[in-house]
């Protein structure tokens, strides 16, 4: 997560007076990026993904699972492992990578180097994925397995969740009534964090997720696992002054949020606006993939009538203080906020024509300083726009070691302020001191329980990705659609009940007409298309149309659709983004075996799509539902939680089938060839 400096830590009444200096020498860092390779051009497709685990200890006999927090431990012997296994590791994969992460029972693992555009290395990334998995599982004590879950469900019951057993009384930087100190990795930076959101927020967060309410529910449902009247921490009282809401899962922590797994991906493209281009066509696409990975429907021993992990995370690092957030008149903040550091993004970037101002219609506060300033050296309204809109926020974390920076080679400073605004897209410039280029980052999907599933997700949304720049697919739609489209994504069931905002016409041009996109690239006599061997950068931004372009009223470029109608095509215009994505394919000259693998993944994420497969978030909520143990009052007791978890574990090695989540010929984790057999 973000930017791991060494060092003493700042508590908050200190570290905000390094504010303006932190935001001051970011903002030369950035400058000095920008003027070193705002002309970078030529960069290939490199990519990877990032998977986060959560070790889960699995003890048989008293049928109990929970957390095992030897993250420190296992990590070490990872590194250690991991400088040693070049030789035992297979010729086509190179040593992995492992990371900490906030939860002290969660590592994120990445692949030792990035996936080019090659097709076989397109199809290497569930065999990399699983030897990634693999090697984390034979590292582990004989009852730990690394589980792939979006969110933990017992975390923060009373009584033992992890292992070994923290009282939350003890938790001096969140305050939380439910999570101890000890499930936040100890590194500095993470306390840090925790104390510093809720001290610049003037409170602990708050987050209520309405409860799943089933037959035998008590109504109103008073939640009786708050200790209402406990009496240590000022904000205990919260709860009961209004902060719990009856019929809701109370949470408040930011390990409620942080502490979940997610997949995230990130690509470098040719040049910054190729970066600029591809980060917009992904924001429309964030919210739909979010309901299509959903994985997350159980909080703190109960049943949600959510999906998704997305708000609870926004909720969970919510700095904003009352007059942020609306609450109170403005006397010592300097804006209203409207959305916290996790959260949607607020700001199409590229300079492409097909970007109309209209799209851009939510109110966005910006530093207008340092807007100013940006432009004063050069850089563009829209970039300096998204720039100084994440700089509105503080630095949370500042080290006393590294107050003064030498701004030409180090972007720490930048990178403090860009790796605390979590939004589902990101925006990379490259980084100091490193060959890398612009890259964007996509980060809204959840975490998939099999690494067949990850894959899937990974492949798909790279070839879209191409599909985007290569046919100069436009799907702008105004972005407050889109934010209303994340709010219906997270809903129970969205992928298969919801309906989201979607672009009617995809193709170029603004107004109705055939697609634009030449699909080939043509050869020197300018007629005929050569078909390309592997996926590549630097599609050139289309011209604007000659004769001026005849836009519709923006509200009629767009209507609802359904998860299957945005995947798989409506009426005779929109093909879907699956049908994109095979027409992108079809530019290709990839062997038939091959095409044949990718289109297995393809075919699942169309059934997952169309809703013949189930999302894992329904899988789940089905699985607890029809649990012997289960008394119809959504309340997910230790002994279903142990047969989920001993569940998942049991599917992602193909012990155990899943037709409902699964394609037929899913075959697990263990199986040589790939898990379905390709
Ligand atoms: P963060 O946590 O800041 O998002 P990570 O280092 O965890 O960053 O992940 C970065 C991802 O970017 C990894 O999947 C890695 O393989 C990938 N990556 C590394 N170099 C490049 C590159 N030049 N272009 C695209 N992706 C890259
Ligand atoms: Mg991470
Ligand atoms: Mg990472
Ligand atoms: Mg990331």
């Amino acid at each position: 997560m973000g930017l791991l400096a060494l060092g003493t830590p700042l508590p908050w009444n200190e570290a905000k007076r390094y504010a303006d200096h932190v935001r001051y020498h970011g903002i030369t860092q950035f400058l000095h990026t920008w003027n070193r390779l705002k002309e970078r051009q030529g960069d290939e497709l490199l990519w990877g993904d990032e998977i986060e685990y959560m070790v889960v200890v699995l003890e048989d006999a008293a049928k109990s699972a929970r957390l095992s927090l030897r993250q420190t431990e296992i990590l070490d012997k990872l590194s250690r492992i991991v400088d040693n296994i070049s030789s035992e590791c297979p010729k086509s994969i190179s040593v992995p990578t492992f990371h900490p992460e906030y939860g002290r029972y969660m590592l994120e693992s990445t692949p030792g180097s990035p996936y080019t555009g090659s097709i076989p290395d397109i199809l290497s990334v569930e065999a990399n994925m699983r030897y990634r998995r693999n090697l984390a599982r034979k590292h582990l004590k004989s009852n730990e397995v690394p589980l792939t879950l979006t969110s933990f469900p017992l975390l923060g019951i009373p009584g033992q969740f992890t292992e070994p057993y923290y009282d939350p009384v003890g938790a001096i930087s969140s305050h939380s009534l439910f999570l101890p100190q000890e499930i936040t990795n100890p590194h500095a930076r993470f306390p840090t964090l925790t104390a510093n959101i809720r001290q610049r927020r003037g409170s602990k967060v708050a987050i209520n997720l309405p409860l799943f309410v089933d037959a035998k529910t008590p109504q109103p449902f008073v939640d009786p696992a708050i200790p209402w009247e406990r009496d240590i921490y000022p904000e205990d009282s919260d709860a009961k002054n209004g902060a719990a809401l009856a019929d809701h899962i109370y949470l408040d922590a930011m390990g409620f949020g942080m502490g979940c797994c997610c997949l995230q991906l990130t690509f470098q493209a040719c040049n910054i606006d190729e970066a600029r281009r591809m980060y917009d066509a992904l924001i429309p696409i964030s919210p739909i993939l979010l309901a299509l990975t959903a994985a997350s429907p159980v909080w703190r021993g109960y049943l949600a009538d959510v999906d998704c992990r997305w708000n609870v995370i926004a909720g969970s690092v919510d700095d904003r203080t009352d007059e942020e957030r609306g609450l109170k008149p403005l006397r010592n903040s300097r804006f209203r906020i409207p959305k916290s550091r996790y959260d949607s993004v607020s700001l199409y970037i590229s300079n492409d024509w097909k970007n109309r101002p209209d799209y851009n219609d939510i109110y966005t506060p910006y530093d207008e300083a340092i807007f100013n300033r940006l432009k004063d050296n050069g850089v563009d309204s829209l970039l300096a726009k998204h720039i100084s809109h994440l700089f509105i926020r503080d630095p949370l974390v500042v080290f006393t070691e590294t107050i003064d920076q030498d701004d030409k080679s180090s972007t720490d400073h930048f990178e403090n302020i860009q790796s605390t605004n979590w939004q589902t897209i990101r925006f990379k410039p490259p980084p100091a001191n490193s060959p890398i280029g612009w890259r964007v980052e996509f980060r809204s999907m959840e975490v998939q329980m099999t690494d067949f599933e990850n894959a899937a997700f990974a492949v798909f949304v790279v070839l879209l990705t191409r599909a985007i720049l290569s046919f100069h697919l436009n799907f702008y739609i105004p972005i407050s659609k889109v934010d209303e489209n994340m709010a219906r994504a997270q809903l129970r069931g969205a992928s298969a009940l919801g309906k989201f905002y979607f672009r009617k016409n995809v193709h170029t041009q603004g107004n109705s007409g055939p697609s634009s996109g030449s699909a080939s690239p043509v050869n020197g006599n300018g007629s005929h298309p050569v078909k390309e061997k592997k996926l590549r950068n630097c599609f050139p931004a289309p011209p604007h149309p000659e004769n001026g372009i005849n836009h519709e009223p923006v509200e009629s470029e767009y209507e609802e659709m359904s998860m299957k109608e945005i995947m798989t095509g409506k009426g005779t215009n929109f093909p879907g983004l699956l049908g994109l994505v095979s027409e992108y394919l079809d530019t290709l000259d990839i062997p038939t075996d091959e095409l044949r693998k990718i289109n297995a993944y393809l075919d699942f994420i169309r059934l997952r799509s169309t809703g013949q497969l189930q999302t894992p978030a329904s899988w789940i909520r089905d699985f607890v539902r029809s649990h012997p143990d289960y008394k119809q009052d959504s309340v997910v007791s230790q002994a279903i939680n142990y047969d989920l978890l001993v569940a998942v574990d049991e599917i992602e090695r193909g012990v155990r089938s899943a037709p409902s989540l699964l394609p037929k010929k899913y075959r697990g984790g263990h199986a040589d060839q790939g898990s379905i057999g390709i």
